[in-house]
């Protein structure tokens, strides 16, 4: 199984590991190596070894912490404490160690800890900046997904249009076709 990463911020594709919220809630971080293998995918660091299940349980928190309050960023509510404190939390370790080996070449070192540090931080710059109001939920039902509305019309409406955005036009499409049928 491999992870998408559509919603145009490294804190939302992560709150994005745990799938179809609202019906059939898909974790996608099941076991350690599912996030070590994400953390990866992410270009948050070059390898991750040996994560522990308590070190997978810490990981998830932290991402639902960042789902709930992205949410509440996108629907103009206020933002649980708990939630504050954890991200302020993960974001207090030293971040993933950048070392630029040579022109296009960058090295990222670091461990569990600075791998939540650098999510953290993504959340932080992300839900205290002004880029916090350009958080959409798709429209793409049964996705769940978070994404940052870059267009320029502010009219973006699916995580990705090759996904949601074919399969409710092909929908729509269909519902269209049976309603001329009908008529
Ligand atoms: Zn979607």
């Amino acid at each position: 199984m491999s992870f998408a990463f559509v919603s145009d911020h490294l804190a939302l594709d992560f709150a994005a590991t745990m799938a179809w919220r609202s019906t059939r809630r898909k974790e996608l971080l099941v076991e350690p190596l599912d996030f070590a293998r994400w953390t990866v995918e992410a270009g948050v660091v070059d390898g991750l070894e040996a994560v522990s299940q308590a070190e997978l349980a810490k990981a998830r928190a932290l991402r639902e912490a960042i789902y709930r309050l992205a949410l509440a960023a996108a629907g103009g509510k206020p933002a649980d404490s708990e939630d504050i404190a954890r991200v302020q939390q993960a974001a207090s370790h030293p971040p993933v160690r950048l070392t630029l080996q040579t022109v296009g070449r960058v090295e990222r070192r670091g461990g569990v800890q600075e791998v939540l540090a650098t999510l953290g931080a993504s959340a932080s710059d992300l839900l205290g900046g002004s880029d916090r109001l350009l958080i959409r939920h798709c429209a793409g039902e049964p996705c769940t997904r978070l994404f940052i509305d870059r267009s320029r019309a502010g009219t973006r409406r699916w995580c990705s249009k090759r996904s949601c955005g074919s399969r409710i036009n092909a929908a729509a499409y269909r519902r269209r076709t049976r309603e001329d049928v009908q008529t």
